[in-house]
């Protein structure tokens, strides 16, 4: 399985680097996990974007979603084949407006998913924790089949003890790392340490810091991780990343 990391601000974009966006590959199924500000460019960058075989919201806040209008009218538009039509484009079904937003003539579809469903993507089996955020979201599990390998994203959250299990052996977890170590009340994100905590009790192989903050320092909120994390090898998200997972 392998992930490249089209954009990890969250919130808002920032110096050519987008929020949310994530390509998740096993052979050549293409799930395009998140899809905030800048992933279409991104996404380009790296491949045909008529090749994706699904899309992943973990929710509909706009630094996850923003950029799923103009897939759409690229899927309507833009000529050639397209590998999948209507393209999958999975969302949670809470919040009704939104979720009904993911289908788009005949060129996408919505296709809901709730806390207990077990989705089969290809080769690909996705399960599912709603997390604590002020809209309705997702973590989400994602295990490849023949390798075993998981991946786990927490989506956006603030710590809750369920995370841990649901973490549980991660090869690599994605924590949303939004704060230093010392950050007020109330929060929706992780803080440095909650990440690195967290993935050790979860038994993560690696944990990946995203979801970054713009204007904290990152080298700071990478020690704090560490130090929390243990014996966990911790990274920052980067878009000169692709991750073998
Ligand atoms: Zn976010
Ligand atoms: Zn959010």
């Amino acid at each position: 399985m392998k992930l490249t990391i089209l954009g990890y601000y969250g919130g808002y974009p920032d110096h050519g680097v987008g929020t949310s966006a994530y390509l998740v590959e096993s052979g050549d199924y293409r799930l395009l996990m998140d899809c905030g500000s800048g992933a279409l460019l991104a996404l380009e960058a790296v491949c045909d974007p008529r090749s994706l075989d699904a899309v992943l919201l973990t929710h509909y806040h706009h630094d996850h979603a923003a950029d799923l209008g103009v897939l759409q009218y690229y899927y309507q538009l833009h000529s050639g084949a397209k590998k999948v039509l209507p393209l999958p484009v999975y969302g949670h079904t809470k919040d009704p407006l939104n979720f009904a937003a993911l289908t788009f003539g005949d060129f996408t579809r919505g296709v809901g998913y709730t806390a207990d469903a077990t989705l089969t993507l290809g080769p690909l089996t996705l399960t599912f924790l709603e997390t604590q955020h002020p809209v309705p979201a997702f973590a989400v599990r994602i295990e490849e089949a023949g390798t075993g390998r998981v991946l786990v994203n927490t989506s956006d959250t603030r710590a809750f003890p369920e995370l841990a299990g649901f973490a549980k052996g991660a090869d690599l977890l994605m924590a949303d790392t939004n704060f230093l170590a010392e950050h007020p009340a109330p929060m929706w994100h992780l803080t440095s340490t909650q990440a690195g905590q967290l993935a050790k009790d979860a038994g993560a192989a690696a944990l990946l810091l995203t979801h970054l903050p713009q204007e904290s320092d990152l080298a700071q909120l990478q020690r704090e991780a560490q130090a929390a994390a243990g014996s966990v090898l911790v990274t920052l998200a980067s878009t000169e990343k692709v991750i073998n997972i």
